[in-house]
């Protein structure tokens, strides 16, 4: 679960790390009333789940409370690659001398946490990454000894950083953010810029926070910072049902039951030249209120036109699939073509129900590659005017969006 700026920030606060007094606004009038308790200059800040927001314009400084207003007005309902902006964080106004760069996240090689820190802060670290390599100081804490503070000191000599003060601050918030990384179960910490004032004051200007969601059970403070209203409708309606649901962007709806099988179906319909709409894994049960469920979130998805419905019938039994399809088909009805493949156990019986049934619009395939072409075929045949991309994504060109 990725944090807001001004929740990474209220967690950084809660465990020692020095940030900007700030409020919450959501309309221009409370960017007024935000401005005014808090006095003289504020930055007025698009809180949107994606990075490069001062880039894209949603970051502007304001000099008193009525240019705040102005500005809130000009950033609220402002769209940042797909985010529309509901909520601004109205800040203090920093002085900045310098910009640095910390963050603390997973190294999966490694298997442990790593450090990186660099006195070239403010812009991309990508781009850091790239260019000065030797500029970006990294280092790893072994989880079960746990952070020493010989450490820090280490990664603060090695990024450069060589007046003492600033070194003291900076060795206090290291061991500050590995606390708050381990404590908050987080995935990534990572503050960007990291500021020091023109009176050598260390302080986090920016937050990007993300939390395991498996841990958030353990966190329920954490846990209800979720905003219901800015995520997808459609993810957060699977995840209401239960159903593990990610979208992309083709129009081959895919069900499958356990994620291997359902990754391996989104790589068969790209294989022969489809294009996978989603990618959507029943989990190990597969009863008919659970196919119902999967039914029902990827019908919703409007670039859908046929669906394949890939069951290996392991735990899950074919035969109670096979009802449950002819359920979801008796209590909603589908436009889309629906191609199934029911292999596994008592995959003959499921087969029977359905041919028995012979619901209009449903096809029943043998195998998984023959489901996919006939999937494909179907979706090119229904009104859809662009053709299949050849190679197709996969599943690897999905994900990471952020
Ligand atoms: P991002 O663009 O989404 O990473 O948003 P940031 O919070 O990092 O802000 C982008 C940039 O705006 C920072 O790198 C700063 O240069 C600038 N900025 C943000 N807050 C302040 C502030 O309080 N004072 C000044 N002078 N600049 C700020
Ligand atoms: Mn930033």
């Amino acid at each position: 679960m990725d944090l807001y700026e001004y929740q990474g920030k209220e967690l950084f606060r809660r465990f020692g790390i020095p940030v900007s007094d700030g409020r919450l606004a959501t309309t221009p009038a409370e960017a007024r009333v935000a401005a005014e308790e808090l006095g003289g200059q504020v930055v007025v800040k698009a809180q949107v789940l994606v990075g490069g927001r001062g880039k894209a314009g949603g970051i502007k400084l304001a000099e008193n409370a009525a240019d705040a207003e102005q500005k809130a007005k000009a950033i609220l309902g402002m769209d940042i690659r797909g985010h529309v902006v509901r909520k601004v964080w109205i800040e203090k106004a920093s002085e900045i001398a310098k910009e640095y760069y910390l963050s603390v996240t997973f190294d999966r090689g490694e298997k442990e946490p790593l450090f990186m820190l660099t006195t070239e802060g403010g812009v991309d670290i990508e781009e850091v990454a790239a260019t000065k390599p030797d500029a970006l100081a990294r280092l790893h804490v072994n989880p079960l000894e746990g952070y020493q503070p010989y450490q820090g000191r280490r990664l603060i000599y090695q990024a450069g950083i060589e007046d003492p003060s600033e070194q003291k601050q900076m060795l206090a918030i290291v061991g500050k953010l590995y606390e708050c990384f381990v404590s908050s179960d987080a995935m990534l910490c990572e503050i960007n810029p990291l500021i020091v004032t023109p009176a050598g004051e260390v302080r986090a200007l920016d937050s990007k926070f993300t939390v395991d969601d498996n841990a958030l059970y353990k966190h329920a403070d954490i846990a209800q910072m979720r905003d219901v209203a800015a995520a997808d409708p459609l993810e957060a309606f699977a995840r209401e049902k239960g159903v593990t649901y990610v979208k992309l962007d083709g129009n081959v709806g895919i069900l499958g039951n356990g994620a291997g099988l359902s990754m391996s179906t989104v790589d068969v319909v790209a294989h022969v030249g489809g294009r996978p709409a989603n990618f959507c894994d029943l989990g190990g049960g597969g009863d008919a209120q659970g196919v119902v469920d999967a039914l029902e979130v990827i019908t919703r998805d409007g670039d859908v036109r046929s669906i394949f419905f890939n069951i290996f019938g392991g735990i899950t039994r074919c035969d109670e699939v096979a009802r449950g399809i002819l359920q979801a088909l008796e209590q909603m009805t589908i436009e889309h073509p629906i191609v199934v493949r029911l292999d596994g156990t008592n995959s003959e019986e499921g087969r029977r129900i359905l041919q028995e049934a012979a619901p209009p619009n449903l096809h029943a395939e043998a195998t998984m590659l023959e489901g996919a072409r006939k999937a494909v075929e179907l979706a090119s045949s229904v009104g859809s005017t662009e053709p299949p991309k050849s190679g197709g994504a996969g599943f690897a060109g999905a994900g990471a969006e952020r």
